[in-house]
């Protein structure tokens, strides 16, 4: 059976490469019915707070993540936190005591290599070190091929003041927790002939690697810091981003399907992710690509959820009351919904359904004043409409365009002016619909206040 982890050391961000590692466990978990654990890396105890973890479970929880095996969900293999599986590390410290593999010096425990020792000149260190001889390690990485890697010093495990090192913690949990496959980032490739040794110290097959490309910023090089606009997943919980889009996103950094399509629902990406499907190259994060993703999963709820999910967005705006009437709110959400790009820019598009007092486009008043003086016109077009016999868009239609025939003109040439007077837009939701939700008083009433 697959036995995956996502093991973060919480540092109070949920930053989207660590998202990204526990997407693609995850998934490889759903892909081969095996298990997906949640173990959290927190042996730096300065950094690890309560909040630090909170951050961390409602991120994987917002993403739709869960475990099978961690905090909250129990299993057969915890305590999950580090900072409680003490007993744990001792016991195989004494098995690494035992094959005579560990040292003591400077008060610190050290890790053995095997083979044939000898001093060399260290740049890094600017001194004469002890170097050992060893057989490289070949990793048959999932993703990078074959990788061969020397190890040439002994490293320490245990620190002078009695805390285990990443390295030692990172493979005794990945034995005593059964892991299979370690799927994680490419940064640690450095640190896996070290786990490698460990693994083959305690006589153990290492799991099978695969190590994943970088996420690199935006633009120019480097990869993604959390002070990048977008690294954060809690960022986009506030944003009012679709979890649904962000984690279909986050699942195209660094693997994609062979068609290479890219809006795919999360039953057929589970069916579809493997290995094979991820790129050795880095990934490179692109907002307006994750933007449009989120605009297609929106255009695609039910209106019944969209007006759900706005409601709020719109209420904290300030753009509606608490008491705003439901069917008229989903009325104008439905003619938003086609047209929204995103929930944040929600509440500016459609503020002027719900209050008389709107900013009026500059741009757009002046290219109209260019062709007409819309006040004139709207007075012309006003009792059209007053005396249209029902206020739908199709009424209105008939009404508009037996004027204009009578004046010898396109009926659109009266749109620019009258979607002005009533929104203060140049542009917005099909007009003559959009009048007709607006309903008759409330157009009424602009056109009259507008035309004055
Ligand atoms: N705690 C390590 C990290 O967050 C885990 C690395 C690993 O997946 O082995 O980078």
């Amino acid at each position: 059976e697959v036995r995956v982890r996502f093991a973060p050391s919480p540092t109070g961000f949920f930053h989207i490469g660590s998202a990204r590692t526990a997407l693609f466990n995850w998934l490889y978990a759903r892909h081969t019915g095996g298990k997906f654990i949640l173990r959290v890396e927190d042996t730096d105890k300065a950094r690890n707070t309560e909040e630090a973890l909170r951050v961390l479970v409602e991120g994987m929880r917002w993403l739709g993540l869960d475990w099978d095996e961690g905090p909250e969900v129990g299993g057969d293999c915890g305590p999950y936190f580090q900072s409680e599986r003490q007993p744990i590390y001792d016991e195989y410290l004494k098995k690494l005591e035992a094959a005579g593999r560990t040292y003591e010096k400077d008060g610190a425990i050290w890790f053995k290599l095997e083979g044939e020792r000898y001093t060399a000149y260290d740049d890094f260190k600017k001194a004469e070190v002890e170097k050992v001889k060893t057989a490289p390690v070949v990793i048959d990485d999932a993703v990078r091929g074959r990788v061969e890697r020397a190890e040439e010093m002994d490293f320490v495990i245990v620190r002078k003041d009695g805390s285990p090192v990443f390295h030692f913690v990172n493979v005794v949990d990945d034995i005593a927790m059964g892991i299979t496959h370690v799927i994680r980032g490419e940064d640690h490739l450095s640190n896996t002939s070290k786990h490698v040794e460990l693994f083959k110290a305690f006589g153990v097959e290492p799991p099978k690697f695969a190590h994943i490309p970088l996420i690199l910023k935006e633009s120019g090089p480097g990869k993604m810091s959390k002070r990048d606009k977008g690294a954060l997943i809690e960022e986009y919980e506030q944003r009012g981003f679709l979890p649904a889009a962000v984690r279909n996103y986050i699942c195209l950094l660094g693997w994609s399907p062979k068609d290479d399509r890219e809006k795919m629902d999360i039953g057929e990406i589970i069916e579809r992710f493997d290995f094979a499907g991820i790129n050795r190259g880095n990934a490179r994060f692109d907002e307006q690509k994750l933007s449009a993703l989120n605009a297609e999963y929106l255009r695609e709820l039910e209106i019944g959820s969209f007006t759900f999910l706005v409601r709020p967005i719109l209420a904290q705006a300030g753009v509606i009351t608490e008491d705003e009437d439901e069917d008229y709110l989903q009325e104008v959400l439905k003619l938003a919904q086609p047209k929204a790009r995103s929930l944040e820019a929600l509440p500016e598009y459609v503020s002027y359904f719900f209050k008389d007092a709107y900013p009026e486009d500059e741009k757009t008043a002046a290219k109209i004043a260019k062709k007409t003086d819309p006040k004139v016109l709207i007075a012309e077009i006003l009792p059209v409409l007053e005396n249209a016999q029902s206020f739908d868009a199709d009424s209105l239609k008939s009404a508009l365009e037996t004027h204009a025939e009578q004046q010898g003109v396109k009926v659109f040439a009266y749109f620019p002016a009258l979607r002005f007077a009533v929104s203060g837009q140049g542009g917005g939701p099909d007009l003559l619909p959009m009048l007709e939700v607006m309903g008759r008083d409330r157009v009424l009433g602009r056109l009259r206040a507008f035309s004055r």
